[in-house]
């Protein structure tokens, strides 16, 4: 059941002939077991990393963790990150080991992980190597510590999160005694590096399960997510909605999940993180009128910036933020069903993005009532089918695609500056609304016209 792909079957060989004993260890094995593809083959081996390097020769190995003895192996234009047998020190930081041990012993280096789904290894004459049990756990969709829970989140408070993760990514139910230490220990994570809880609020955002394990895992999320108990206790009496902010949450981000509905292609972490965090700056802004009706001035505005905060605080990358506070700062505007209004957005947001948009507000509007839903629905099938029609047109939607640079327009008289960027744009909005032709020459006479 664990078929090891040729070069990581390699590596291991190579390590395994040369007298060391090598495994493919954590993640692979248990992606294996669960019947997925894993995405990349972790090595534990007794060999020392100078060892490795002799194995290997030095032109194909990088010294990427020396001193916790991680070696990255290169091999057919993979790399396999071989870490020899190792015991943890203590963690006076919350991040990495002060000092590892390095070990002969494949059984102590199983003890050092976290959980007994991530602590197995698996050999090819010897099999698979379970000492915690880790098999059954995943027949019964189980996440539970290596050894004691509580000491191994005081040791690495990280992997509070990382349960929360695995849960959200595999639906694996969490054992209670782990899940009690994980209350308890909880507020250790705001000690630990803000770009290691950045990881994994992504990965756990993404996750099929998400909907249900944020629920579940309020008491750990609230102690990283700014702004999370706001949402919880924000009611929302209008006519659109059935439920409040939090719940109307969880069910836009588990409409994301409906296959029928929504196909896997265009599911994607980026839509998903940004209707997990879409409605996060309503109790801020939320006002109420006579008739006890609720309205929201300030939003999606609002709620744009605390995303932003929020993403920054985790130090996620700039690419990925953009993009979410992106979604999030539009998730309400209309889409309005027309060629035009598709040419604008296409223009605005590009193809990738406005393509998110589109499919978070199909999951924001089937956690509506009824009578919105249906409409917007409707109507974004229209401008979806006007989206379509628009690319096939195959005209110019990016500066980069312009049949002319603002080295053309130099050569027509213009001089460098902010007038060339405006002219370009000028010119990219005129081909998008169809009133000129993405040619060289029709550009340039117009850019000429424009002085
Ligand atoms: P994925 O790569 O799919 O995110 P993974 O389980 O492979 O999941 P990695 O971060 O790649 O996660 O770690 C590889 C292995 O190292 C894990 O399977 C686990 O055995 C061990 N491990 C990782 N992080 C920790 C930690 N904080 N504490 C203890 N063991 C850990
Ligand atoms: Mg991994």
């Amino acid at each position: 059941e664990i078929a090891i792909p040729s070069p990581a079957q390699w590596v291991l060989d190579k390590l395994n002939g040369a007298g060391h004993s090598a495994y493919v260890v954590g993640g692979c094995v248990r992606d294996s077991l669960l019947g997925l593809e894993p995405h990349d083959w972790d090595i534990c081996t007794s060999a020392r990393p100078e060892q490795v390097i002799d194995v290997f020769g030095a032109e194909r190995v990088i010294p990427t963790g020396l001193k916790h003895g991680t070696v990255t192996v290169r091999e057919n234009g993979e790399s396999f990150e071989v870490t020899t047998f190792r015991v943890d020190g203590p963690y006076s930081d919350g991040r990495r080991p002060d000092s590892v041990r390095f070990s002969d012993d494949l059984i102590e280096d199983l003890m050092r992980r976290d959980f007994t789904v991530n602590a197995m290894a698996y050999h090819p004459a010897e099999g698979l190597i379970d000492p915690f049990g880790g098999r059954e756990d995943i027949k019964g969709r189980l996440l539970r510590c290596v050894g004691d829970a509580y000491a191994r989140f005081s040791e690495d408070a990280l992997r509070i999160l990382r349960a929360v993760r695995f849960s959200a990514v595999y639906g694996f139910r969490i054992g209670s005694y782990t899940r009690y230490a994980m209350a308890t220990e909880a507020r250790m994570l705001g000690g630990i590096a803000k770009e290691r809880v950045g990881a994994e609020v992504r990965k756990l955002l993404a996750g099929r399960y998400a909907a249900v394990v944020v629920r579940e895992n309020i008491a750990v999320l609230n102690v990283i997510i700014p702004y999370l108990q706001d949402i919880l206790n924000c009611s929302q009496n209008n006519s659109y909605h059935y439920a409040n902010v939090f719940e109307h949450t969880m069910d836009a981000m588990a409409a994301s999940w409906r296959e029928e509905v929504f196909p896997a292609e265009w599911a994607d972490e980026y839509a998903r993180a940004a209707l997990f965090f879409h409605d996060f700056g309503k109790a801020a802004v939320k006002t109420c009128d006579e008739q006890g009706y609720e309205h929201f001035y300030g939003h999606p505005k609002v709620s744009a910036e605390r995303v932003d905060e929020i993403l920054r605080g985790l130090r996620m990358p700039n690419e990925y933020r953009r993009a979410v506070v992106q979604l999030v700062e539009n998730h309400d505007a209309t889409l309005y069903p027309s060629l035009p209004s598709a040419r604008r957005w296409l223009l605005r947001l590009g193809e990738e993005q406005l393509r998110r948009l589109m499919k978070m507000q199909e999951c924001d509007a089937a956690a509506h009532v009824a009578s919105v839903h249906k409409k917007r629905f409707a109507d974004l099938k229209t401008f979806s089918d006007c989206v379509d029609m628009v690319l096939t047109e195959a005209s110019a939607f990016s500066l980069k695609q312009l049949a002319i640079s603002g080295k053309d327009l130099l050569t027509i008289g213009y001089t460098q500056g902010p007038e060339i960027g405006k002219t370009l744009r000028s010119l990219l909005e005129d081909v998008v609304e169809g009133k000129l032709k993405n040619e060289k020459e029709a550009l340039l006479s117009a850019a000429a016209g424009m002085r």
